[in-house]
């Protein structure tokens, strides 16, 4: 079972922003910059070749959320959204990642993020 079944199991903890029957969003263990976030389906797909439409459409509405979320909670100047596959993906199970970016950053622990999101 890969490291992200186990966080949506509850085998393994996680600072979760939002789930639903399809989806768990968390943020990432080891961010590029604060507030960087995982949206994951919970149901096991390897990577954009296997997801179905259907999750892949509900993965980016929850995503429009988040990016809002995050704009409103950390005002970041610009967000990346990407998603490896194969060669440079490093957990395979699908996940979209949200990467706020920011003209200047002082970086803060993932406590103090997930408490400026929760
Ligand atoms: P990728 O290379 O696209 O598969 O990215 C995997 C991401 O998962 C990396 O950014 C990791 O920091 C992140 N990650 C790995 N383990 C965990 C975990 N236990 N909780 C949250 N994020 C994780």
């Amino acid at each position: 079972m890969d490291i992200f079944c186990k966080i949506i199991n509850n085998e393994i903890p996680s600072y979760t922003l939002y789930e639903d029957d399809i989806v768990k969003v968390f943020l990432d263990v080891n961010p590029n910059h604060n507030g960087h976030t995982l949206i994951v389906p919970k149901k096991h797909y390897q990577d954009f070749f296997d997801i179905d439409e259907d999750t892949l459409m509900h993965v980016y509405k929850v995503a429009k959320d988040i990016a809002k979320l995050l704009k409103e909670r950390l005002n970041y100047d610009g967000i990346s959204m990407c998603q490896n596959n194969g060669l440079g993906q490093e957990v395979k199970h699908y996940h979209l990642h949200l990467i706020p970016k920011y003209k200047e950053e002082s970086k803060i622990s993932l406590g103090e993020v997930y408490n400026k999101l929760k």
